[in-house]
């Protein structure tokens, strides 16, 4: 599904991105295309002024010279003394050419019979030339001589501009082209970085709910069991049975508080209400509550408090004594009989420091790592039927919300020191 998600993702993407540029090239082109004819008959008419100006200051207009002006300005230069083709005319241009310009001549001398009247000086005329699909600028020069007058045509085709046009066009297309390769690159790696958490987000999710299911279905395996075995059994053995449902729909109950705990927490609903309390009431309504479960396995439960108060603003206490409460039932189920826990509080001038400190089995530096995350369990083969490896993650998302930080360190001769620490 996501392989799916990132190849829409990319294409999506990157089609938007070649759009914008389409669009872009495309309003650069249509006023390059009008600009391109612009100045080319800008320049086409500097370039008729100078030649005019040129030409009147030479005496005679030298085969070479022409020769010259034709190859540097790429115009075809047509001629006339008298009417008559100069040798340079009939030398350079084939006999299509040669008819062409005739056929200009005629034209254009009908239409402009007043324009280039006899002058005393040279004078120069353009005008846009269109014959069939050909369109072309053309100049005249006209040099009053002594006894004759020159007459020069300039032409200059307009298809040198059309391929101009193209091969802009065409360079567009090439960077468009190699832009979207770029760009298709470019999104599908970024894409891929974009869907990266979502997608671990979801497969933590798919674990969760596998490893959820796998616990309910212990519980609910067992009661099943009872129940069918109940219908064959005798009065004594019932209640045994009985007794067996009850106390794994109790573990049930337990683990969908817990799971139902972790749902909220990821929806961000889990409701906590924030009070001034007294973290020593906190710490010894705990000790009162795992006194009599440390007793029956013989493990020393002590509390060590410091003089001064220890009045915390901003905390919840109810959720606060869930987390002494998974942090103690730990500590007594990893702890062997003849063991000891101390729940020890200091404070510094910006912190509350809550220690529950074990000397049990205590945790191996690799399980340490993952201790806090869900269905965590360092040593399965101490399965107690009330641990499903979800108290400390639990216990982590209520500090969390406290702003606060929770951490594991080996207690000094072996065993756990949890420590709370909440920011003042
Ligand atoms: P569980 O309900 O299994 O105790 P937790 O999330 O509370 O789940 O703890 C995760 C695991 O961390 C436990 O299964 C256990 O292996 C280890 N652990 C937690 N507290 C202690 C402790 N005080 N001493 C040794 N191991 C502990």
């Amino acid at each position: 599904m996501f392989k799916k998600i990132h190849i829409r993702l990319t294409v999506l993407f990157t089609a938007i991105s070649m759009l914008i540029m389409i669009a872009m090239s495309a309003f650069y082109i249509v006023l390059d295309y009008k600009n391109l004819y612009i100045n080319a008959m800008y320049v086409f008419e500097n370039n008729l002024s100078t030649l005019t100006v040129n030409f009147e200051n030479k005496s005679s207009i030298s085969y070479n010279m022409l020769m010259n002006f034709q190859n540097s300005y790429k115009y075809m230069f047509y001629v006339y003394d008298n009417d008559i083709p100069f040798q340079f005319t009939t030398d350079t241009k084939t006999k299509e050419q040669l008819e062409f310009i005739e056929v200009f001549k005629k034209q254009y001398h009908e239409k402009n019979s007043k324009k280039m009247e006899k002058a005393f000086k040279a004078v120069h005329d353009q005008t846009i030339y269109k014959n069939g699909k050909e369109q072309y600028y053309a100049g005249i020069i006209l040099i009053p001589g002594h006894k004759s007058d020159t007459e020069i045509y300039i032409i200059y085709p307009l298809d040198s501009l059309k391929r101009q046009f193209r091969n802009l066009l065409l360079r567009f297309v090439m960077i468009i082209l190699f832009t979207t390769i770029a760009l298709f690159v470019f999104s599908w790696f970024f894409t891929r970085r974009l869907l990266r958490p979502i997608h671990e987000n979801q497969q933590s999710q798919a674990r969760f709910i596998a490893a959820a299911s796998y616990e309910i279905r212990n519980p609910v395996n067992t009661i099943s069991s009872a129940l069918n075995a109940m219908g064959k059994a005798d009065e004594s053995q019932r209640q045994e049975f009985i007794k067996i449902a009850k106390n794994e729909s109790k573990r049930l109950s337990l683990l969908t508080t817990d799971l139902l705990m972790l749902a909220r927490s990821d929806s961000h609903s889990f409701s906590v209400s924030f009070n001034t309390a007294d973290l020593a009431t906190i710490i010894l309504e705990s000790y009162e509550a795992f006194f009599l479960p440390a007793r029956e396995k013989k493990i020393s439960l002590s509390v060590e408090l410091p003089e001064d108060s220890l009045i915390a603003d901003n905390i919840d206490s109810e959720r606060i004594k869930e987390v002494l409460a998974i942090l103690l039932d730990n500590a007594i189920s990893y702890t062997d009989e003849g063991g000891r826990i101390i729940i020890r509080c200091s404070q510094t001038a910006k912190e509350f420091i809550l220690d529950v400190i074990d000397n049990g089995i205590g945790i191996d530096a690799a399980d340490k790592q993952n201790i806090f995350e869900r269905f965590y369990r360092a040593d399965k083969s101490r399965e107690n039927n009330s641990h499903f490896g979800l108290g400390l993650c639990i216990a982590k998302e209520i500090i969390k919300l406290h702003n606060g930080h929770i951490e594991v360190r080996d207690t000094k001769g072996g065993g756990s020191t949890f420590r709370i620490t909440l920011f003042k």
